[in-house]
């Protein structure tokens, strides 16, 4: 037999913004509800450490995220370890199904449900994901204890990964597409300085190369972009770190959406484009990207949502 439960605000995702936005809606009193998703806490949980929340000059990624659970839960935030497969906005209550089988009706509707790992789309590349492919450095880097690994990108991410990895690699070779990282400056400086990172620029990874039983990887082929020449990089480990999709596959066909996929929200606010429903974070912002800008849009989307319900009455 389902459950049903029945909520003011229903929070759908646990990183900053919605956590943030637990926290701000507790405080209004409304009772919210938090259904964290399959990676409870969000993306900081996949990376060591942070540098830029205030206050922390440096704190653990998964560390802050279980800080901002028990803060939402101790202001009075019910959080449940659910993923919602339907939302339905067409009604109200707006409806949500979890996978538990839970049926959750709700005045408001906060959408807090962040952002993906992109991949390269390569059949070789899906042969040898969990087998050598990763795009996790925190989650799976020590498998590559004394190994060579490749990293593919150019931003904070790849940047972070390939210096994280030197922890477990002998070598990591940074391949990228152009020849200047989208990295901040300070990450750039640490890169350049590390003894175990090579960059390989103008390159692209066109093949991911290795045995078949067991399934491994032995070497990546990537290609000059501007040469076309070919080039095999002897690795165990790759690691794709090409940035993020927004997390919209709830709302994409409801809610206005813009820059490829981030759902739209009305200029200095969390509105989108059905009353009572509420964007935060990296679902909305294809610019920042950040904890402490999703952090908030969070606590925008819960003063919005209060407003929005206060109207209702
Ligand atoms: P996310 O953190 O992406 O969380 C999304 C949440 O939604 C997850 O809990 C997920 O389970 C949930 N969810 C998704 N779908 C569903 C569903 N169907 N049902 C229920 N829940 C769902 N930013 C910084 O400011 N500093 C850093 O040092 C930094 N380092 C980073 C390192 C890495 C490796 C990565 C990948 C990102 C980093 N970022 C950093 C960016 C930062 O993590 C993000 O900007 C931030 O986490 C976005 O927060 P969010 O709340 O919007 O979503
Ligand atoms: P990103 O900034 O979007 O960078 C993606 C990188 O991958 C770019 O260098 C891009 O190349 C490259 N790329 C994209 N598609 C590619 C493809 N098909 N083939 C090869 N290369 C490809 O993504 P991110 O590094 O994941 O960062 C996402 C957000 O999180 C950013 O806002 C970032 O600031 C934030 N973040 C912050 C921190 C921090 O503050 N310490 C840490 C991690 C992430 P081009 O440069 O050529 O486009």
């Amino acid at each position: 037999m389902s459950v049903t439960r029945q909520t003011k605000i229903l929070i759908i995702g646990s990183g900053p913004a919605g956590y943030t936005a637990a926290v701000y809606a507790s405080r209004a009193m409304l009772e919210p509800i938090l259904v964290q998703g399959i990676e409870p806490g969000g993306q900081l949980t996949t990376t060591t450490e942070v540098e830029n929340w205030p206050g922390d000059s440096e704190v653990q990624g998964p560390d802050l995220m279980l800080r901002m659970e028990a803060h939402a839960k101790v202001m009075g935030t019910e959080i449940i370890g659910d993923i919602i497969n339907e939302l339905n906005l067409d009604q109200r209550p707006f409806m949500a199904k979890g996978d538990s089988g839970t049926v959750y009706y709700a005045d408001a509707v906060i959408l807090a449900t962040g952002a993906r790992a992109k991949w390269l789309g390569l059949p070789s590349e899906e042969k040898f994901k969990g087998f050598g492919v990763s795009a996790c450095a925190t989650c799976d880097g020590f498998f590559y204890r004394g190994q060579e690994i490749v990293v593919v990108g150019g931003g904070n991410t790849a940047v972070e990964e390939a210096l994280f990895l030197t922890n477990f690699a002998s070598k990591v070779t940074l391949v990228h597409r152009r020849d200047e990282l989208r990295a901040e400056k300070i990450l750039q400086d640490r890169l350049f300085k590390h003894p175990k990172i090579e960059t390989m620029w103008f390159n692209e990874l066109v093949e991911v190369i290795g045995a078949d039983a067991p399934l491994g990887v032995e070497a990546v082929k990537v290609k000059n972009v501007t040469s076309g020449e070919m080039t095999e990089i002897v690795c165990k480990g790759v690691f794709i770190a090409i940035g993020h999709a927004p997390e919209n596959e709830l709302v994409k066909e409801v809610l206005e959406m813009h820059n490829g996929g981030y759902v739209k929200v009305q200029l200095g606010s969390t509105r989108t484009s059905i009353p009572g429903v509420f964007a935060a974070g990296d679902l909305t912002d294809h610019i920042y990207r950040q904890a402490v800008t999703s952090a908030g849009m969070g606590c925008m989307a819960a003063l919005d949502a209060e407003k929005f319900l206060a109207e209702q009455e």
